[in-house]
């Protein structure tokens, strides 16, 4: 079982970066905090360390990873800028926005973790990570801290019933303050195309561009530029239903803000995203709420309906996935 350590003291920190640093070393994964979701970490750089991660999760290698640099100089050793992206770094970073650029020719970053594109997928991530890249002195490739298809995780312990017999150490963190995974935009030759929504509101990146930014084609026919598109993801054992407006004694719910859904006080298990109608602490509770309904016993979940603005973008397309038919998973 995998040794779960927590970084709540500054002697924790220095423990655990110590104790992360060393297994990286060894061209082994860890599992480390985020403020998007914990990720599966390894070296970049190194073809072994990489291999672990798609064993570790049973990923597919066509799906590239994303690349976790310590700072914009980092990322433009790696990655080529132009002034839009160079804009988007320095309004969201470090924060959880995914930049898909022209692969440096002098990159260290090993074609595993780009699936042999000539593009990189690269992000500045705050705290934790960030120190135990600047420690290490390399780039982190680091996917989500689940096996491949399923709900990713935003506790240690999430990490610890999927991973734990299969890693050495998993950094504790506490919960995710995001809850949902990056948001990842493509930038080339002065556009900018949405991959996946996530924890940046598409409207802010608008803001910022000061345009409206194309956004991904229907469910699933992205697959090959952003594999996070597939039809089937973030797969619970029950069955998923949206936009309920009434839930069924065999079914859990998962509700939204104060709306009334009939047949609520029978569900055999119950959540609310958020009572206030917050979409943010939404996000933050998705993933867990997601597990708990599931693990409750419910045939199905009905999740009621949730604004498909700011951060319910990125909250109703992992709802789509969870909901998608089976066979199709990455
Ligand atoms: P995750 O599984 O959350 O780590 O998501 C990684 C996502 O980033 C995948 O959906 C990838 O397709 C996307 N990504 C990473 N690198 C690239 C790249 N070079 N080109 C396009 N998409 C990328
Ligand atoms: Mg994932």
């Amino acid at each position: 079982m995998a040794r779960i350590i927590p970084i709540a003291t500054d002697k924790d920190r220095a423990e655990a970066i110590t104790a992360a640093t060393e297994v990286l070393m060894r061209q082994r994964p860890v599992a480390i905090p985020t403020e998007t979701v914990y990720g599966l970490a390894a070296d970049a750089t190194h073809p072994a360390a990489i291999t672990s991660i798609y064993e570790t999760k049973g990923r597919p290698r066509f799906n590239p990873l994303i690349c976790h640099m310590a700072d914009l100089a980092m990322a433009e050793r790696n990655a080529v800028f132009d002034p839009l992206s160079r804009k988007l770094a320095e309004a969201f970073w470090p924060g959880p926005l995914t930049l898909v650029l022209p692969l440096q020719e002098n990159s260290g970053i090993h074609p595993l973790a780009t699936a042999g594109l000539d593009s990189v997928g690269i992000r500045v991530p705050v705290g934790f990570t960030a120190e135990l890249i600047r420690n290490l002195g390399r780039p982190l490739a680091a996917p989500s801290a689940n096996s491949s298809g399923r709900i990713s995780p935003t506790t240690a312990q999430h990490v610890a019933a999927d991973l734990g017999q299969k890693i050495d150490v998993i950094i504790d963190g506490g919960a995710c303050p995001v809850g949902v995974e990056s948001t990842i935009v493509k930038v080339k030759g002065g556009d900018v195309r949405l991959l996946r929504p996530g924890g940046i509101a598409v409207e802010a990146i608008e803001a910022v561009l000061g345009t409206v930014i194309s956004r991904p084609k229907a469910s699933g026919t992205a697959a090959i530029e952003a594999p996070g598109m597939l039809a089937s993801h973030y797969a619970p054992d029950a069955s998923v239903r949206l936009n309920a407006t009434s839930v069924g004694q065999d079914e859990a719910l998962i509700a939204f803000g104060s709306g009334d859904i009939s047949g609520a006080a029978g569900a055999k298990a119950l959540f609310n995203l958020s009572p206030a109608g917050d979409l943010a602490e939404a996000a933050s509770n998705l993933f867990d709420y997601l597990k708990r309904a599931d693990a409750s016993g419910a045939k199905g979940i009905a999740v009621a309906p949730i604004p498909n603005e700011g951060l319910g973008e990125a909250i109703n397309d992992r709802l789509m996935r969870a909901a998608a038919p089976r066979g199709t998973e990455e």
